[in-house]
């Protein structure tokens, strides 16, 4: 009897070994791949409002792949830009930093241009070089608009391949055709814009009714070339800034006609991007993020997208020229919902690089908050503040629910027309976000402790030369 105890005994212990040793491979597999760091995936329009999509709001466009992304991930409906116009905008989220921090601001000029002889700045961090110091394979697919010769270009920043246009899509304009014809019947040929591959000039004009699908194909291509190490790839659409161009497939699709196609057009390209995370199985290790730079250009009509119920436009900084859809996609960890809390473009670099298991290097100041522990467990988010740059002006500063403003401007940005208030105004901006009833009289306190926060914020800027102003040749 005993014996036959002793042999079971033996048979137990033999087959408990077999299992262990067999299952090891298979730990380490899951081990492995849990400990492989996440792929990231920004995608930026440019000039897209706050209400041009059907999940934020709009009643007749069709955004049916970003309505999915959203309902899947997370809907954050206080998500800011830093500026609000492009190059700005661009610096702060490749940053994490204000741009009146790198010089990429200006009052002169708002935004660089074909003749511009600036850019970003060869000392400053963006996301792409702080994640290649993690082992990242970097590309940014686009509009660049950080400074188009070939020491600003995004291959001298951090990113090891660049297809776009390097800067806005209405540049280089040529002289013989009258500024409303171009942009209301716009032709390729009215805009000569370069279509580049690293530092080679490969097109141009760029054929800017194939861009945004070229743009979606060259990013997945990427992906795919990329797919056995982590990437990030940051996609910046140059639509649907004007003048607006849309493919055949997508010509009159929507019911809110040419701007309606442009938007369900990039629609389509997140849809494209999307699939191809889950058919290649990298979807449950990607983090993909999609906003925009700036509110919509609503001064060329219904050739610019809507605001939502926001006061303002592109131009300004009321809330319809600043706030942006926010959305993070990332199945299996991101905890899907409606986000209330603050968030900013210029968190994403903090957060990425977190993500990725880097650290920020100490030797400056940033601005952003990282946002991964209200992404993944649905913390508060650490975003309380807002510093509303105008160029190197501060419009205003929102610290809780409340924001005061210090200028007053032409609600449709252009022209501009700035003008510092006697009294300040202050808004709640979740009772009252279209900034409409001022409470300036019943909360001075508030007002006080906003303008507390300026001056603290003021205290670390030094400030620096402007990258902006400066023409080629000059
Ligand atoms: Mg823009």
């Amino acid at each position: 009897m005993n014996k036959l105890l002793l042999i079971f005994y033996c048979l137990f212990i033999c087959t408990s070994l077999f299992l262990l040793t067999s299952c090891e491979p298979e730990t380490e597999k899951e081990e492995g791949s849990a400990q492989r760091s996440p792929n990231f995936v920004i995608i930026f329009a440019d000039d897209m409002g706050y209400g041009d999509l059907s999940s934020y709001g709009h009643p007749s466009i069709k955004t049916p792949h970003l309505d999915r992304m959203v309902s899947e991930g997370q809907k954050w409906t206080n998500f800011y830009s830093a500026a609000n116009v492009c190059t700005p905008s661009r610096a702060a989220l490749l940053t994490g930093r204000y741009p009146i921090r790198n010089g990429m601001c200006s009052d002169k000029r708002r935004v660089l241009f074909p003749d511009s002889d600036g850019g970003l700045p060869a000392t400053e961090n963006t996301i792409a070089k702080l994640l290649k110091e993690q082992g990242y394979a970097t590309a940014a697919i686009g509009k660049w608009h950080l400074g188009h010769l070939p020491q600003y270009l995004p291959t001298s920043h951090g990113f090891d391949y660049y297809f776009g246009i390097p800067y806005s899509n209405d540049m280089d304009r040529v002289n013989d055709i009258d500024r409303q014809e171009a942009f209301w019947n716009a032709k390729i040929d009215y805009f000569n814009v370069p279509l580049m591959r690293n530092e080679e000039i490969i097109e141009r004009p760029a054929d800017q009714r194939t861009i945004t699908n070229r743009y979606t194909q060259e990013a997945i291509s990427f992906m795919n070339d990329h797919a056995e190490e982590p990437f990030f790839v940051y996609l910046a659409h140059n639509l649907p800034h004007v003048p607006l161009f849309v493919s055949e497939d997508f010509t009159g699709v929507s019911d809110r006609g040419l701007y309606g196609d442009v938007i369900e057009e990039i629609d389509w390209g997140v849809g494209q991007i999307l699939d191809y995370l889950r058919e290649s199985g990298l979807d449950e290790n990607t983090l993909v993020v999609f906003t925009s730079d700036n509110g919509p250009w609503v001064i060329f009509d219904d050739h610019g997208g809507s605001s939502g119920l926001f006061h303002g436009a592109k131009g300004t900084s009321y809330e319809g020229g600043v706030r942006e859809p926010g959305v993070f996609w990332w199945p299996g960890t991101i905890s899907p919902g409606l986000v209330t809390d603050m968030g900013a473009t210029l968190d994403l670099l903090p957060t990425l690089v977190n993500l990725s298991g880097g650290t920020l290097p100490d030797d400056r100041e940033y601005d952003g908050y990282d946002l991964s522990q209200s992404l993944i467990y649905g913390d508060k988010s650490p975003r309380e503040e807002l510093i509303y740059y105008h160029s190197t002006r501060i419009f205003g500063a929102r610290k809780g629910n409340y924001k005061v403003h210090f200028f007053e401007n032409n609600p449709d940005g252009y022209p501009e027309r700035m003008r510092e208030l006697e009294k300040e105004k202050l808004y709640q901006v979740q009772h009252d976000p279209s900034e409409r009833f001022d409470l300036a009289e019943d909360y001075p306190e508030i007002i006080s402790e906003i303008k507390e926060m300026v001056e603290a914020h003021k205290g670390t800027v030094e400030k620096v030369p402007s990258n902006l102003e400066k023409r080629i040749g000059e």
